[in-house]
C-alpha cells in the first residue's frame, strides 16, 4: 500500500461530523490511522465514530468548537501522544451581498474559517515541536481563496487568507519539520449541496466548470493522502487544487 506509513498514527480531523470532514476521517481510518473526530455536536459526533468503527477503523471523538482558543488549547493538551497528521477542515459558508452582509455574519465566517484554522494549527504545531517527531496539517481552504464569486465576499476573504496563513506557517514551521498545506477543493457534491445543483442556477455553474461536472468526495482521497503521508514528505507551503478545471475556466 503507498500509504502505508498512516497505519498506526494518530489524526484529528476537525468538522468532522459530516460532510468532507467525515469522510477524511474515514480515510484515514481505512488507512489504519487511529482517527479522532473533532465537532461540536456530540450525538453527530458519536454517529460518525460508531461508523468507523463498524468498518474496523479505530476512531475516537472530542467535542470542539475551533473558534474557543481554551478549548482548543484542551484538546491538543489532553491528547496522549498530540497528533501526527492534523485535517484543519471545520468551515462554514454564508451568502450575502457583501454591501448587505451583517457584522455577526461576516465575524462568524472568519473566526470559523481563519481564525478557526490558526488556532488549530498552531496547537497542533507547538506539540509536534515540543516532541521532535514533526508531522503534517492539511489545511482545508477552497478555489473561492483563489478566484471570486457573487455573494460569497466573507468566504472567500476567509479561504484567501487561510492560503496565506499556510504559506507562512510552512516557512516558519519546516524547521521542526513540521509540514503544513492547503487543499482547496473545487465544487464537490454533497448532501448539503445536492439540492441546489438540481436548479437552473446550480445548473448553470455546473456548466462553467471545464470538466462539465461537479466533484466527488472519493476525487479528494488522493490529494489528502497525499498531503498527509510520507508520498508528500517533500511538499510543504503548497496550494493543492482539485476542481476539474475550474480555476482555469476561460474568461
Ligand atoms: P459541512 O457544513 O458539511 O461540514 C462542516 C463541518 O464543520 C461540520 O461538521 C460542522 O459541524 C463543522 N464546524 C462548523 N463550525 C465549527 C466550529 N466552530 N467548530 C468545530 N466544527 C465546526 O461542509 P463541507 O462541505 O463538508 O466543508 C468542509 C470544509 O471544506 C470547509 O472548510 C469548506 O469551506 C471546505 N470546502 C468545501 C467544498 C464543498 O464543495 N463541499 C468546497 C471547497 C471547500
Amino acid at each position: 500500500m503507498i500509504f502505508e506509513d498512516l497505519a498506526g498514527k494518530k489524526a484529528l480531523v476537525t468538522g468532522a461530523s459530516g460532510g468532507l470532514g467525515l469522510h477524511f476521517a474515514r480515510l484515514l481510518a481505512r488507512h489504519q490511522a487511529h482517527v479522532v473526530l473533532a465537532a461540536r455536536n456530540r450525538d453527530a459526533l458519536d454517529k460518525a465514530v460508531d461508523s468507523i468503527k463498524a468498518e474496523g477503523g479505530r476512531a475516537d471523538a472530542v467535542v470542539l468548537d475551533v473558534t474557543n482558543g481554551e478549548n482548543v488549547a484542551e484538546v491538543f493538551a489532553d491528547a496522549p501522544g498530540g497528533f501526527e497528521i492534523v485535517v484543519a477542515n471545520a468551515g462554514i459558508s454564508s451568502i450575502a451581498a457583501a454591501i448587505e452582509q451583517s457584522e455577526a455574519d461576516f465575524d462568524a465566517v472568519v473566526d470559523t474559517n481563519l481564525k478557526g484554522i490558526f488556532l488549530v494549527a498552531q496547537a497542533a504545531a507547538r506539540r509536534m515541536r515540543d516532541q521532535g517527531d514533526g508531522g503534517s496539517i492539511v489545511n482545508i481552504a477552497s478555489i473561492l481563496g483563489l478566484r471570486v464569486a457573487g455573494q460569497v465576499g466573507a468566504y472567500a476573504a476567509s479561504k484567501a487568507a487561510v492560503i496565506q496563513l499556510t504559506k507562512t506557517m510552512a516557512l516558519e514551521w519546516a524547521r521542526y519539520r513540521i509540514r503544513v498545506n492547503a487543499l482547496c477543493p473545487g465544487y464537490i457534491e454533497t448532501q448539503i449541496n445536492r439540492d441546489f445543483f438540481q436548479t437552473e442556477a446550480g445548473k448553470a455553474l455546473i456548466n462553467r466548470i471545464p470538466s462539465r461536472r461537479l466533484g466527488r468526495v472519493e476525487e479528494l482521497d488522493g490529494p489528502l493522502l497525499l498531503l498527509a503521508s510520507r508520498a508528500g514528505s517533500y511538499m510543504t507551503g503548497s496550494v493543492l487544487v482539485v476542481d476539474g478545471g475550474h480555476l482555469v475556466s476561460s474568461l
